[in-house]
């Protein structure tokens, strides 16, 4: 355990709660399932203070905290009623008594734009008094379904571009968020999405890429078609780097450590592990990794592997034994021994795909992909701005920065 602590500088931790999975949308790459899409009990404040006391707890064990995100998911917490969203946010809010952890988290909340003006309105007016009335930074993490937004009229088209852009006057912000699949690729070009990120002056994108069991046959079928999205959509935002693309920070960080082997990247691991927590609703957790086309990959959630704890107390201990089982994992594959991507790909969690997909080679030709987004990096010098986010302009989080940022969106900006 030492040998962890002596790895950490400034820990920026990543912390997903579970807390609804009821959703109007169908996105086809969506980590949830369509019953847990449609459950319109799904949300529970009693597991939510739950959770919360879980979530503090670890915290609160932790040293060296840099910034905070807690990201309550990953449905529509829109279609809560007044009431409860009132209880919700209060309740949240009221949690954070220690002031110094309240002074470097950000809350995120999911909801989809997908509604009647004065409702998204009214219930993001009320968040917003509330949050600021506790002085408590949260942010509306939108879900953008592009099917929907391309297939019905213009006049949806506009209230939902309304909506969106409602949370971003508010909230001093917009963070898109897009679980990518079958229907994006279908739905719009990456010409079509760069110029809605540009014509709406949206400066982050969340792409998330699910792998887990309800996923598996479309990407079985489509993932080639969406590297070449991707890499298009890289592409177009490369040079002006307008907005930021939430993955590819995470990616360079760990191509500049891709030297490291052995048991220093064991040791590397553990704190990685440990900064990235999921809890779902029944308050089982998973650690994670940032990286592989989203900002987490979860090792075990929807799927049937091995690593899922159930616990009174989330046990930073169990990364120690996770970080072997993720190397090992790696270095069992035959293509990857030899690859020279092997330590980018265990610090991004591709060992989870490879579970997945099967364990006896690249899977669907990842490293081809690795390889052109290397090569990008390279051209430069490896001095792309894939590791600037754009809103702070910061290249590493020092000081706070990340959450003063927020802070002065959110709360400062009226
Ligand atoms: S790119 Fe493919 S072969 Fe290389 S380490 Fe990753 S999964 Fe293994």
């Amino acid at each position: 355990m030492k040998c962890f602590i002596q790895n950490i500088e400034k820990r920026d931790i990543q912390f997903v709660i579970e807390n609804i999975t009821q959703c109007g949308g169908n996105c086809s790459g969506c980590a949830l399932s369509s019953s847990e899409r449609m459950n319109n009990e799904s949300y529970s404040l009693n597991k939510l203070l739950y959770n919360l006391s879980l979530f503090h707890q670890y915290i609160e064990s932790l040293d060296s905290i840099e910034s905070v995100s807690l990201f309550l998911g990953q449905g529509d917490h829109f279609l809560l009623s007044d009431i409860d969203l009132e209880e919700m946010v209060i309740h949240i809010c009221e949690s954070f008594k220690n002031k110094n952890i309240k002074d470097k988290t950000v809350i995120f909340l999911t909801a989809s734009a997908i509604g009647k003006h004065q409702d998204i309105v009214r219930k993001m007016d009320l968040i917003y008094k509330i949050a600021k009335n506790y002085q408590t930074t949260m942010f509306i993490q939108v879900v953008f379904d592009p099917k929907k937004y391309q297939s019905h009229n213009i006049d949806f088209r506009k209230t939902y571009l309304e909506n969106i852009l409602y949370f971003k006057k508010t909230c001093g912000m917009a963070e898109l968020t897009i679980n990518i699949g079958e229907d994006f690729i279908a739905y719009l070009s990456p010409l079509d999405f760069h110029q809605l990120m540009i014509d709406n002056q949206i400066n982050h994108v969340e792409i998330n890429w699910v792998l887990n069991k309800n996923t598996l046959e479309m990407w079985k079928k489509h993932h080639l078609k969406m590297y070449d999205w991707l890499y298009e959509f890289i592409c177009l935002n490369i040079n002006e780097h307008q907005y930021e693309i939430n993955f590819l920070p995470f990616l360079e960080r760990a191509f500049k450590k891709m030297d490291i082997e052995g048991i220093d990247m064991i040791h590397l691991l553990g704190p990685m592990l440990q900064n990235h927590v999921y809890l779902n609703q029944n308050s089982t957790y998973s650690f994670g990794l940032p990286g592989l086309f989203s900002n987490f990959t979860l090792m075990k959630e929807r799927s049937n592997d091995l690593i899922f704890f159930k616990n009174h107390q989330i046990k930073l201990s169990e990364t120690e034994t996770l970080s072997k089982k993720i190397y090992q994992k790696m270095m069992k594959n035959k293509d990857c021994i030899t690859c020279s991507f092997k330590n980018t790909c265990i610090m991004i969690g591709s060992h989870q795909w490879n579970h997945f997909v099967g364990n006896f080679d690249c899977h669907w030709s990842l490293q081809q992909f690795l390889n052109k987004i290397y090569e990008l990096n390279q051209k430069n010098n490896f001095n792309t701005k894939f590791n600037v986010n754009p809103y702070t302009k910061g290249i590493s989080l020092k000081n706070n920065q990340d959450y003063q940022y927020f802070k002065n969106q959110f709360l400062d900006n009226k």
